[in-house]
């Protein structure tokens, strides 16, 4: 086996560097390794190392050891123990769809959630997307989804082996599932536990494994899920649905479902958080009139009064009538905007009456030859 190297040395940082540093430095790196964007053939080699140098550098007691040991300070703890506290969530987070922390889990050979030995272990988290629109945004609804997880294999129910047939104790560690080493350090000899290699920890060993999952205790299920989405959620929030994950080993239980909602672009209305926004075009007679015009709300048309004298760009704060905020018993402002449109297109009839009208306000109005003005008009229309 080759030299393992430094740490430090594999994510390109100095030997006191911060935590924000280490944290850069890792996500750079496993932006630019993960197999799931790398054409490296030693992509998942090159994002295992990095991943491993970050697990132990992002925390602090186990960086304390390397530090003081050097790798030989790693020896006693598994993969599974260089893992357990590591935090790659916020690591991932934002790098969107196949990364998560359970590949890294599963590249290392372990499943994610705590393992502790031979014992129960928690299935990992598993992730999916889900569309809605505004309007379902707006109130509590049930949703579909369709997820692919691991299930407990129902013929042996997890056990792994073949029903009828009993696992035999691990002769290697006498079914204790750990062994114990003794190196020598400068520091003089160590004893070390660590995992039986035999068993891996488990203290026992299968030798007729279950046919229906291969041996692996879990098999590959398509399910429906419904969850329920409450009302004024945003786009980006997850929502978790507990036990709807991978299952775990060993009844450990099942892992979680994360769902990643994506609120549709409405046609009508731009949102800001509880807050709605909405552009109303009006004429100006009735911006200069005033008038009651039909606003949409996200539940329902509701009438607006517009003062007379109104100016183009005014804004109209109605409360309550916007998203409602989640888990509270509020809501959201909807703000109209008015726009006074100008009209395009005017008879001679029309026409007349506005010059009458201009006349009537002491305008001194410019009047062009009827010709002349509509071929302008034209020339800015085409
Ligand atoms: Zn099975
Ligand atoms: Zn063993």
């Amino acid at each position: 086996m080759a030299e393992k190297r430094d740490y430090y040395d594999i994510l390109g940082i100095e030997k006191g560097a911060e935590g924000k540093e280490i944290k850069k430095a890792y996500r750079e790196l496993a932006m630019k390794h993960h197999p799931d964007v790398s054409d490296d053939e030693e992509a998942t080699e090159k994002f295992k190392e990095i991943s491993e140098a970050y697990a132990v550098l992002s925390d602090e007691d186990k960086r304390k050891t390397y530090d003081q040991y050097g790798h030989a300070g790693m020896d006693g703890f598994s993969n599974e123990d260089i893992f357990r506290n590591a935090n790659f969530e916020d690591i991932f987070q934002g790098f969107g769809g196949g990364f998560d922390v359970n590949n890294i889990f599963e590249m290392f050979g372990f499943g994610g959630g705590h393992s502790r030995g031979g014992g129960p272990q928690c299935g990992s988290d598993i992730y999916a997307e889900i569309d809605i629109t505004l309007e379902e945004a707006a109130e509590d609804i049930e949703k579909d989804i369709n997820i692919r997880h691991d299930v407990e294999c129902s013929t042996c129910h997890g056990s792994k082996s073949e029903p009828g047939s009993n696992p035999e104790t691990c002769q290697t560690c006498g079914g204790t599932g750990k062994v114990r080493q003794v190196t020598n350090t400068i520091l003089g000899q160590m004893m070390k536990v660590r995992p039986c290699p035999e068993c891996r920890g488990k203290g026992k060993i299968i030798t007729d494994p279950c046919k229906a999952c291969d041996g692996k205790g879990k098999v590959k299920e398509n399910n429906t899920i419904s969850i329920k989405i409450p009302a004024g959620v945003e786009s980006g929030s997850r929502l978790r649905v507990p036990g709807k994950g991978n299952a775990g080993y060993v009844g450990g239980g099942y892992g979680d479902l994360i769902v990643l909602i994506n609120v549709k672009p409405h046609k009508d209305f731009e949102r800001e958080g509880p807050n709605l926004y909405y552009e109303k075009q009006i004429s100006f007679v009735q911006a200069s009139l005033g008038d009651t015009v039909d606003v949409p709300t996200i539940d329902g048309e509701i009438e607006l009064k517009i003062p007379p004298g109104t100016q183009s760009e005014s804004i109209f704060r109605l409360r309550n009538q916007g998203m409602p905020v989640m888990r509270r018993n509020s809501k959201g402002t909807l703000y109209v905007t008015v726009k006074v449109v100008v009209p395009q297109k005017l008879n001679e009839e029309q026409k007349d009456l506005l010059l009458e009208f201009g006349k009537k306000s002491g305008e001194e109005i410019n009047t062009y030859e009827k010709g002349f003005f509509d071929k302008v008009k034209e020339a800015i229309n085409h």
